[in-house]
């Protein structure tokens, strides 16, 4: 169809147009140019190949991806709605003068598309096969975020680690919104190991992960930062809804039987400091404070919160 002739060039005869059409129509790369009307007016022979294209005639673009649809080969479109899809892709077709894309085939094979659009709408989309690529591409990519995820979860709980909060807490402190800081250490935490075993211990820690994450909201922040401590991140809340959500914590706790442990006997409670951050503090010393609050805690026994007021230097 519209597949140029191709060329034959006579030595000490070629010119740069001939010898350039010659190349695009033996190259591997997918070639084609549409229109402003998005009509196609060349294609090579790998594009011809790639989105089968009939011999009759021109065809617009959304008449090839239709009929490539219909026929499940071409681009490989995973829609309920193919018509909805297309007015979505059209809605962003050819309206930058430069853009590219991976996209896969019905056959397997994946595409890096790249579409060029002169101002007076003609473009040229050149693709080449990346399948071999996108494969190592893909798993890298997945090996990536696998390894950052871990690099920042607390493998017994699932929740963040010290790493992670720590991140959280610079990016409070550098934004400058007022939070509050709570470490949280279980009691007594060596006489459940003793009693129960190091495995009921760590179901122990995990019940009280799970507690933790649900009462926290979206954004605040929440992990496992130490054996037995934790730390919670609100931010937004004054002292009194500060106080008031840790109380909370520490009363579900206090009435926890941890699953699936057999030992409906078994309790454990925590202890908590709550610092709130003051303008200029560094992570140091609002750390600090909040685990005096809790060393306090601890000293006035147990089970309970100590809020830092801010005022010791
Ligand atoms: P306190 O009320 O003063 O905090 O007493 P505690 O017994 O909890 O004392 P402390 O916090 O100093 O000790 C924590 C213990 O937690 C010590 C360690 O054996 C235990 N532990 C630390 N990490 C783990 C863990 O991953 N799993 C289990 N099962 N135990 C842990
Ligand atoms: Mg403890
Ligand atoms: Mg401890």
């Amino acid at each position: 169809m519209c597949a140029a002739p191709t060329p034959t060039p006579h030595p000490g005869d070629e010119s740069l147009p001939a010898v350039a059409l010659t190349l695009l129509q033996s190259s591997g790369l997918i070639v084609g140019i549409f229109d402003g009307n998005d009509i196609l007016r060349f294609a090579n022979p790998a594009f011809v190949s790639a989105y089968h294209l009939r011999p009759d005639g021109h065809s617009t673009w959304a008449d090839l991806m239709r009929d490539n649809h219909l026929r499940q080969r071409g681009t490989a479109v995973e829609t309920q709605d193919f018509e909805a899809w297309l007015a979505s892709a059209r809605s962003r077709r050819g309206k930058q003068p430069y853009r590219a894309f991976e996209s896969n085939n019905h056959d397997g094979r994946w595409i890096w598309m790249t579409e060029t659009t002169l101002d007076n709408g003609w473009m040229l989309c050149v693709a080449c096969d990346i399948t071999a690529l996108n494969e190592d591409g893909r798993s890298l990519r997945q090996t990536r975020d696998q390894a950052l995820r871990a690099a920042q979860t607390d493998p017994l709980t699932g929740i963040s680690n010290r790493t992670h909060m720590t991140l959280q807490l610079d990016q409070l402190l550098a934004q400058g919104q007022s939070f509050a800081l709570v470490l949280l250490d279980l009691d007594h935490f060596k006489r459940i190991n003793d009693q129960y075993g190091h495995p009921a211990g760590d179901e122990v820690i995990r019940d009280f992960a799970r507690h933790l994450q649900a009462s926290t909201r979206r954004g605040d922040g929440c992990g496992r930062v130490g054996g037995e401590e934790f730390m919670l991140l609100l931010p937004g809340v004054d002292a009194a809804q500060a106080q008031s959500i840790v109380q909370r914590l520490l009363q579900t706790v206090r009435h926890a039987h941890p699953l699936p442990l057999d030992a409906p006997e078994l309790s454990y409670s925590a202890s908590a400091g709550l610092a709130l951050c003051q303008p200029q503090e560094d992570a140091a010393r609002l750390y600090h404070r909040a685990d005096c609050a809790l060393y306090r805690a601890k000293e006035a026994g147990r089970d309970r919160l100590v809020c830092d007021d801010g005022l010791q230097p």
